[in-house]
């Protein structure tokens, strides 16, 4: 039998990371981890450590990464910490590493998923905010290099799993029309629109059907989660932003479907768990089991639809005209967006605000061509400038 597959996981700490270590540890004759990191909650770190025994760890920095060295060492573990971006690219592009899982959360992930592209590694995406930022570079490094894209996010890998056969094989998406996308529309579908300037972090990041990490719970809460996918979806899809329609889904069980131009329209179903898109494309294109339990369709009994208010989610029209716009705007809509829900999890922002910082930043700053990096991180810096300065204005 062949060896087991190294495995990076960046963001091991996280919702994803630890989801991705579950279905791993269910296979341990054909995964094996390479390297993980962490950002905080460290003694989390140690304990994935002992559990996964990686050959390398990856932390923030000097300080953290010598505290870890020497509880590994007293764990009995010959596991090396590496320290920051650096360690970060390094553990995503080695040689041994076969694939990586995406998962830190937000600007922070599009380097070291950069280094594992440019490596040519099989790249498990979870890291919507990277194909956000720089799609077009993204994209133009993936198809550089070779490198397999598999989408983890249960939206992108339901769409995956409906596309023609010869997709994945880069024949392009034949015969689609329209993709739609499904939202659960979060914990403030019906919420009173009077209300919601007095919604709490707390009650943003319950979510009535995913366990998440507390960014992508405030943005499914606003469904700028919806507005960053549909950017994500016409990168991986080679769709424009008119050929993908977002549908309020509540149950959250169709996880998106694909309307083709013969009238038939796929779907992917199961229960949202993200187990599942993390076991298909890890496996890819085999199947695997993931530990979750199988789809009891009478004991959900219906499905709904509804279209969605874009009175009541400003985000999203804000996101569908950055992905309309192209070029700067949507590594400038993440930017400022990311800016928005971490001053709104401190309490320094009401909920409604978050929305009127990212439509301000959009406003201020034209719209500029993206040909590098270099370009993108500008993009992205004069936008958390703009949030910034739009927080002191209103002395938060
Ligand atoms: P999370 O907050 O639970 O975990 C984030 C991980 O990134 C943690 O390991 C954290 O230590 C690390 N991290 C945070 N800031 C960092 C930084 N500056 N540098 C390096 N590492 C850093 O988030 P999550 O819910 O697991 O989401 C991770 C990514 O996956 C996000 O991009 C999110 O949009 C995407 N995603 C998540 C889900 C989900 O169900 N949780 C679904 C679809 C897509
Ligand atoms: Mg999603």
């Amino acid at each position: 039998m062949s060896r087991p597959q190294q495995i990076t996981v960046l963001g091991a700490t996280g919702s994803i990371g630890l989801s991705t270590l579950d279905v791993i540890a269910r296979h341990p004759e054909r995964y094996q981890v390479f390297a993980l990191s962490g950002y905080s909650r460290l003694s989390e770190l140690l304990a994935l450590c002992v559990r996964h025994t990686p050959r390398f760890a990856v932390v923030p920095e000097a300080g953290a990464a010598r505290t870890l060295q020497d509880d590994l060492r007293a764990a009995g573990l010959s596991t090396r910490v590496l320290v920051g971006e650096e360690g970060l690219c390094q553990v995503a592009s080695d040689p041994e590493v076969d694939a990586i899982m995406a998962a830190i959360v937000g600007a922070a992930g599009l380097r070291p998923t950069l280094a594992a592209v440019e490596a040519g590694k099989k790249i498990l995406l979870a890291n919507k905010e990277a194909l956000v930022m720089s799609g077009a570079l993204f994209m133009q490094a993936v198809r550089k290099s070779g490198s397999v894209l598999l989408p983890i996010d249960s939206e992108h890998n339901a769409i995956f799993q409906c596309m023609p056969q010869d997709f994945a094989r880069g024949l392009g998406a034949v015969g689609v029309r329209r993709i739609l996308l499904t939202a659960s529309g979060g914990p403030f579908r019906q919420t009173p629109m009077a209300e919601l300037s007095h919604v709490s972090p707390e009650q943003a990041c319950a979510h009535p059907n995913w366990s998440m990490g507390r960014k992508i719970s405030v943005d499914s809460a606003s469904m700028m989660n919806k507005g960053l996918e549909l950017i994500e979806a016409c990168w991986l899809f080679d769709a424009k932003p008119s050929q993908v329609e977002v549908v309020i889904h509540p149950q959250s069980v169709i996880h998106s479907l694909v309307d083709y131009i013969d009238g038939s329209v796929l779907a992917q179903l199961g229960n949202p768990d993200m187990r599942t898109p993390i076991a298909n494309a890890l496996a890819w294109p085999e199947r695997i089991d993931s530990g979750v339990a199988p789809l009891d369709l009478f004991a959900i009994a219906r499905l709904d639809f509804q279209e969605p208010d874009e009175e009541r989610f400003p985000c999203l029209r804000l996101a569908r005209q950055a992905a309309e716009a192209g070029n700067s705007a949507p590594a400038m809509l993440n930017a400022a967006n990311e800016v928005a829900v971490a001053a709104f999890l401190d309490g320094r922002v009401r909920y409604p605000e978050i929305a009127s910082i990212i439509e301000e930043v959009l406003n201020l700053e034209p719209v500029v061509a993206v040909d590098d990096l270099e370009a993108v991180f500008t993009a992205d810096a004069k936008a958390r400038v703009l949030a910034g300065q739009w927080l002191s204005r209103h002395g938060r």
